[in-house]
C-alpha cells in the first residue's frame, strides 16, 4: 500500500490530504505537524479550520486511511511520497525583508526528511515557493543523505481557494505536476503522482511541465487574480468620482468573452495569506534578476490594494464630519473573505487600525473569528512600504480599550454611529436593517466595503450610505 505523508496540517495540508484519502481508499495518508494543538484539533470534533463540507470528508476517512499525528519523523521515515505544505510567509527581517519568501520552515522540513528517511522518496512541493526552490531542496536532501536514498523533487502547487476548498479539491480546474521529465527517475516520479490524482481528476486537467514552470505558474496565477481585483478597485475610485456604478461597469466589461465575469467585484481590498505575499515574492524575484520595470508593474497591484483600504478609511472619516474620535463604529465581518475564519492579511486589520488611529470605538462581529484572534491581529505589527526596514507596531493597549467584540451584527450596531461591512458574509444581506437603524445614533452611516447590501433600500430607511464604487448619496 502506498504511504503518503504530508508535513504541515494547515489550510492546505489538511484539506488536500483529506481529499486524497477520501478519493483513494487504498492509499494511507498521514498528516503531520509540529503544532500538537493543531493535530489535536484535527483529531477532535472541532477541526482547526472552518471550511464548508470539510467535516464530512474528514469524518468519513479519519482513523481509516487518514491520520493526523505530531510524530513527524517516524511517519516521514517510511513514506513513499512526502508532501511539504509548510508556511512560506514573507521575510520580516534580513536580506529581502518585506518581500522575499521566508523558507526557514521549508529548509528545516527538508533537512529532517534527509535525516530520517529509511527509503527512497518523492518529495512534493505543495507550499507556494520562489522559482528554483526545488534546486535548493535537492541540494539539501542529497548533501545530507549522501548516496543512501534517491529523492525526486516535484512541484505540485495548490490552487484551492479558502471558503470553497472542498469543491475546488474535488473538481480542480487543473493539477500541475512539475518535474524532471528529462530523467528516468523524474519521469517515474511524475507518473506516480499523476496516478494519485488520476483517481478522480480528468486526464486533460493534469498538466505536467518542467519544475520552474510549475513553481512560477502558481505565483503568476495569484498575481493575475490579485491584479484583476486591483484593476476593478482602481476603476471603483474613478466611478465614485464620475458618478458611475462599478457593478454596472464590471458587468458590462465581464460580458466580453475575452475578459469574463469572475474576480471583478470591487471591494475594500483583497486579503488572505497568499495574494500579497506571492506578489511581493514575484517582485523580489524580478528585482534579483535585473527586471526592475517588471517588479514595479506587479508592485502596483499591492500598492493599489493598500490605497483602496486607506481610501475606505478616509471615506468613513470624512463622511462622519472629519472625525470618528469617540464614535462607536460597528465592524461587520473580520475574516478576509466569507466562509472562512482565516484573518491573515484581512483588509479588516488595516481598516480597524486606521479607525483606531482616529480614536474610534469599534464593536466587531464575525461569525467565524474568535475574540482572541481579533485581538491578536489588531495588536500585530504592520509592514511599512515607505520605510521597508521597519515594522510599525500598532498600540495593543489603545486597541484593547477601544475594541469590543459583539456576538451578532445587531449587538455590534447597537448605539453605533456607523456600520462598516468588511466581509461579504451571506447573513449580512438578510439582516433587518430597519431594526439596526433604530438602535443606532443619528445620522446613521453605512459603509459597505463589499457591495453586499441594497443601497436604495438602506437609503429609504434613513441611512447615509457609501458603497465602494457606487454613486454617492444624492
Ligand atoms: P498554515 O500556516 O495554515 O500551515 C502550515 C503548517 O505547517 C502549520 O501548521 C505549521 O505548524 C506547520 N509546519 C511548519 N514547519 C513545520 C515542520 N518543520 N514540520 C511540521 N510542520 C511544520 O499555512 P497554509 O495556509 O496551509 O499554507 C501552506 C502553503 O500553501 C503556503 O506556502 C501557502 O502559500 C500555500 N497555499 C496556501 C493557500 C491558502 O489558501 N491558504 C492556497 C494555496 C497555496
Amino acid at each position: 500500500m502506498v504511504k503518503i505523508c504530508c508535513i504541515g496540517a494547515g489550510y492546505v495540508g489538511g484539506p488536500t490530504m483529506a481529499m486524497i484519502a477520501y478519493k483513494c481508499p487504498d492509499i494511507q495518508v498521514v498528516v503531520v505537524d509540529i503544532s500538537a494543538s493543531r493535530i489535536n484539533a484535527w483529531n477532535s470534533d472541532r477541526l482547526p479550520i472552518f471550511e464548508p463540507g470539510l467535516d464530512d470528508v474528514v469524518r468519513s476517512c479519519r482513523g481509516v486511511n487518514l491520520h493526523f499525528s505530531s510524530d513527524v519523523e517516524s511517519h516521514v521515515a517510511d513514506s513513499d511520497i512526502v508532501f511539504v505544505s509548510v508556511n512560506t510567509p514573507t521575510k520580516t527581517r534580513g536580506l529581502g525583508a518585506g518581500k522575499a519568501a521566508d523558507l526557514t520552515y521549508w529548509e528545516s522540513a527538508a533537512r529532517m526528511i534527509a535525516d530520517v528517511s529509511t527509503s527512497d522518496k518523492i518529495v512534493v512541493e505543495k507550499s507556494t515557493v520562489p522559482v528554483t526552490t526545488a534546486e535548493a531542496i535537492e541540494k539539501i536532501l542529497t548533501h545530507n543523505n549522501p548516496g543512501k536514498h534517491d529523492f525526486q523533487i516535484l512541484s505540485n502547487p495548490e490552487f484551492l481557494a479558502e471558503g470553497t476548498a472542498v469543491a475546488d479539491l474535488a473538481s480542480p480546474d487543473r493539477v500541475l505536476i512539475g518535474g524532471r521529465g528529462d530523467t528516468e527517475g523524474g519521469r517515474k516520479a511524475i507518473a506516480a503522482l499523476k496516478a494519485v490524482y488520476a483517481r478522480w481528476v480528468l486526464e486533460d486537467r493534469i498538466l505536467t511541465m518542467n519544475l520552474w514552470s510549475a513553481e512560477l505558474s502558481k505565483l503568476a496565477a495569484n498575481a493575475l487574480l490579485a491584479q484583476r481585483i486591483s484593476s476593478v478597485n482602481a476603476m471603483s475610485a474613478l466611478c465614485e468620482a464620475m458618478g458611475a456604478n462599478v457593478s454596472e461597469v464590471a458587468y458590462a466589461v465581464g460580458k466580453d468573452s475575452r475578459i469574463g465575469p469572475k474576480f471583478l467585484s470591487a471591494s475594500v481590498g483583497f486579503g488572505g495569506s497568499c495574494f500579497q505575499k506571492d506578489i511581493l515574492n514575484l517582485v523580489y524575484i524580478c528585482e534579483c534578476n535585473g527586471l526592475p520595470e517588471v517588479a514595479n508593474y506587479w508592485k502596483q497591484v499591492v500598492q493599489i490594494n493598500d490605497y483602496q483600504k486607506a481610501r475606505f478609511v478616509q471615506r468613513v472619516v470624512s463622511s462622519m464630519f472629519n472625525t470618528v474620535s469617540g464614535k462607536r463604529i460597528a465592524i461587520s465581518g473580520f475574516a478576509f473573505k466569507k466562509d472562512t475564519g482565516d484573518t491573515r492579511e484581512t483588509a479588516a486589520i488595516d481598516v480597524c487600525h486606521g479607525l483606531l488611529g482616529d480614536k474610534a470605538q469599534l464593536s466587531i462581529y464575525d461569525p467565524q473569528v474568535t475574540e482572541e484572534q481579533m485581538r491578536r491581529d489588531l495588536a500585530m505589527a504592520k509592514f511599512d512600504w515607505d520605510h521597508p526596514q521597519h515594522l510599525v507596531p500598532s498600540s495593543p493597549t489603545a486597541a484593547s480599550g477601544q475594541v469590543a467584540v459583539a456576538w451578532d451584527a445587531y449587538a455590534a450596531a447597537k448605539g453605533a454611529h456607523a456600520v462598516c461591512v468588511l466581509t461579504e458574509w451571506d447573513e449580512f444581506k438578510k439582516l433587518d436593517y430597519q431594526r439596526i437603524y433604530e438602535g443606532m445614533e443619528k445620522p446613521a452611516f453605512f459603509f459597505d466595503g463589499r457591495n453586499v447590501v441594497d443601497v436604495d433600500a438602506l437609503r429609504k430607511i434613513g441611512f447615509i450610505v457609501y458603497s465602494v464604487g457606487k454613486p454617492l448619496d444624492p
